[in-house]
């Protein structure tokens, strides 16, 4: 059942994608039919990634200028194009976001995402549709960005609401908890201490009314343990 937070390396994220990526946004690499974004939510990660729960919206925040054009990339507002003139990856993502707000593209880019917990642990959150993208200036950091707004695709045939409801909750369970709950779980799974085929799993479904901001209702689970759960639940 893909409903829940799988955690996986940066080397079997690779494997499933089939290539290493290595920059925040990806546009359909490969040739593929969707989009990546790599996204990082630390206390110090270089950008402001983050989920708007109230509005089930995430934001993602586009890349700056390379560091072989400017010294101080973040002294500079974050670029359209690069030095010779073609679109940088906010450049064409923003174009995409403005086709599909314009008409002149009738569905949203598709955009799967995966968040980084820590080093090497990740997290697949699944596909996002790139429905909007603003390019403004930023008093925080006294200069111009990109705010990419992505919204959860919610065409997930064969769940029930009650695993949909999960399954969307699950990808709210903020970064930093998915961090203490990891840390202290020891990345394997609280049940058996396996590796294989990680989870984060609400001990208290969302659908029950369990909390996703608590650590204590937030575990690690294997594929199986996972399974047994979710059997016991229906
Ligand atoms: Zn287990």
């Amino acid at each position: 059942m893909e409903t829940q937070d799988f955690v996986i390396t940066h080397a079997e994220l690779s494997n499933k994608e089939g290539m290493s990526l290595q920059r925040g946004m990806n546009y359909r690499p490969g040739d593929k039919e969707y989009s990546i974004f790599l996204m990082s939510v630390s206390p110090d990660a270089p950008y402001n990634d983050g989920f708007d729960a109230e509005n089930k919206k995430l934001f993602y925040e586009g890349e700056d200028v390379s560091k072989r054009e400017k010294a101080q990339p973040k002294e500079h507002d974050q670029p359209f194009f690069t030095k010779t003139g073609k679109r940088t990856n906010n450049g064409k993502f923003f174009k995409i976001a403005e086709d599909y707000k314009l008409g002149r593209r009738n569905k949203p880019e598709q955009i799967k995402v995966y968040e980084k917990i820590k080093n090497n642990v990740w997290s697949d959150k699944g596909f996002f549709y790139l429905t909007d993208a603003k390019y403004e200036h930023n008093d925080r950091e006294n200069r111009k960005t990109f705010k990419f707004v992505l919204e959860p695709v919610s065409s997930h045939t064969g769940l029930s609401q009650e695993e949909y409801e999960d399954f969307e909750f699950s990808r709210r369970i903020p970064t930093e908890i998915k961090r203490i709950v990891w840390e202290r779980d020891e990345g394997k799974c609280a049940k058996c201490g396996s590796k294989e085929n990680l989870h984060f799993d609400h001990l208290i479904p969302f659908s029950k009314g369990g909390s996703s901001l608590d650590p204590k209702n937030i575990q690690v689970l294997c594929g199986k343990h996972n399974l047994q759960k979710s059997d016991k639940i229906l």
